[in-house]
């Protein structure tokens, strides 16, 4: 029993808390990374590009001090439509009346609702949904005049000044990677974060557009496309291929697609995202009624352990620690939950199966054998952990993905792929000073020791050698024990 305590001592299933004014604080950063936050978000809907430079100091101070390799993800809003302001701050929508939703003007009254998208009339056709509020109201287009689109209330309500807009019937033109999007990376790559993410996508050339904007800038930072259109799902292959990971934003999916849709959706992306050796984040409302109750319902219990049963890679709080009144506990709470189900998968043996097809490339294909292996010897010889040296990520990304039961310790020069790993599925991340001029294996034995994985009659396997490039890729596996 002491065995399994051991080694079910880190959490494979990553926590990311969204930091804002509730916990935009150095005190409150490092109490949220004590209690197990593993990546911060930014959220560049909210907040001045000052007060994000000012809380990616903090983050860094405060880890560097709690030596831990605590990543910051920077999300940006993409082409999020908004309505205008209101007159009197506010209109009633009532079900069964026309109301106009105006493309050129500046204030909206009862019956008049501002676009704060100029195109709308241009990609929205007779039929189509317009719906308003994360969804609470919905419009019905009944026709276009000039730069006006005449709807018609099928569900009504109060409608508030800025409130968000939905077209889940409509091909958008706008890029998906905006003007201030371009803005807010630039600010990604000065403060050199650890990922971006990118709202909206809906092809792969939404990701290469960001991918190519911060490499021309002089960055390097992986991007992760936020699936929330049902375009980004038909296209999740290519985007996959051009993405270093995804996270299912299931406030707008919720909105765009029916919302009993979501969560098989959840479970294919996991699945697919794990096939491409690629990090998922499962997001929003995982704790919702936690920002300003001090307990969880138990449906959101449900939520967050059925995340963890299902082996995402990690799993997201948004306004539970951004605004909400029980931060810490929060996170607690998702931690529990989260060590409740992985001692339940460590009892069975396994940690999510994941159905392998054949897109993958041979190269891919060569590395899961050897991942396959490695996960089976893990059960099959109890080992303690694995080890990976590793440069760039990659052999421990692939392992990774594979859900082996025993820990998994990434070794690395490089303190940026160490954070970049602290996204990654029971990887834990272990920063070496220099480059390792000798014996790797003698370096990664002493490190299996520090780390407490390597005990007397105890083995961890070293694995080492994978590549992206089919003719680079040299796996080496070697068994170490004391
Ligand atoms: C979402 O829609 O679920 C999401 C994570 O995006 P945002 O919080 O930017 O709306």
């Amino acid at each position: 029993m002491n065995k399994q305590k051991n080694l079910l001592y880190w959490r494979r299933t990553k926590i990311i808390a969204t930091l804002g004014p509730a916990t935009d604080t150095e005190k409150s950063i490092a109490s949220l990374i004590k209690a197990g936050v593993d990546v911060f978000r930014l959220n560049m809907s909210h907040g001045s590009h000052q007060q994000h430079s000012t809380s990616v100091k903090k983050i860094r101070k405060v880890s560097r001090a709690l030596n831990r390799h605590t990543a910051i993800l920077m999300d940006l809003c993409g082409p999020k439509i908004r309505v205008g302001k209101f007159k009197d701050g506010a209109i009633n929508l009532k079900a069964r009346e026309q109301v106009l939703l105006s493309c050129t003007a500046k204030l909206g009254e009862p019956g008049l609702i501002v676009s704060q998208y100029k195109n709308l009339y241009k990609d929205v056709k007779k039929g189509d949904r317009i719906l308003l509020d994360d969804g609470n109201f919905e419009l019905k287009v009944i026709r276009i005049k000039d730069k006006n689109v005449i709807c018609e209330v099928v569900y009504g309500g109060e409608l508030k000044d800025n409130k968000g807009m939905n077209l889940p019937d409509s091909s958008v033109s706008t890029s998906s990677f905006t003007a201030k999007d371009k803005k807010d990376a630039e600010l990604a790559i000065k403060e050199q974060v650890d990922f971006v993410a990118l709202s909206f996508v809906r092809e792969a050339k939404d990701i290469q557009s960001l991918n190519r904007f911060i490499k021309k800038h002089g960055g390097d930072i992986p991007v992760i496309a936020k699936i929330e259109k049902p375009e980004a799902i038909k296209n999740i292959d290519e985007i996959l291929t051009v993405s270093h990971g995804i996270m299912v934003a299931r406030g707008d999916l919720g909105i765009e697609l029916p919302a009993q849709k979501v969560p098989l959706i959840q479970k294919e992306l996991i699945n697919r995202a794990r096939c491409f050796n690629r990090p998922v984040i499962v997001a929003t409302q995982m704790l919702e009624s936690m920002i300003s109750n001090s307990r969880p319902t138990r449906a959101e219990v449900g939520d967050v352990a059925g995340a963890a049963l299902s082996s995402a890679d990690a799993v997201m709080l948004s306004a539970e620690t951004a605004t909400g009144k029980y931060p810490l506990k929060a996170v607690r709470t998702m931690d529990s939950i989260v060590r409740e189900m992985e001692t339940h998968q460590w009892l069975k043996g396994h940690f999510g199966e994941v159905d392998y097809n054949e897109t993958a490339t041979s190269s891919t294909t060569e590395r899961k054998a050897i991942s396959h292996a490695v996960t089976s010897l893990c059960l099959e010889l109890k080992l303690q952990g694995i080890i990976v040296p590793t440069r760039s990520g990659s052999t421990a990304i692939v392992l990774a993905a594979d859900r082996p039961t025993s820990p998994l310790v990434g070794v690395c020069a490089d303190a940026r792929v160490c954070r970049r790993l602290s996204l990654h599925w029971g990887v834990i991340p272990y920063h070496i000073e220099e480059k390792v001029t000798h014996d790797w294996a003698d370096v990664c034995k002493e490190i299996s020791v520090h780390s407490s994985l390597l005990k007397t009659g105890h083995r961890v396997l070293l694995v080492s050698g994978f590549h992206d490039d089919e003719n680079l890729n040299m796996p080496v596996m070697k068994m170490l024990s004391v």
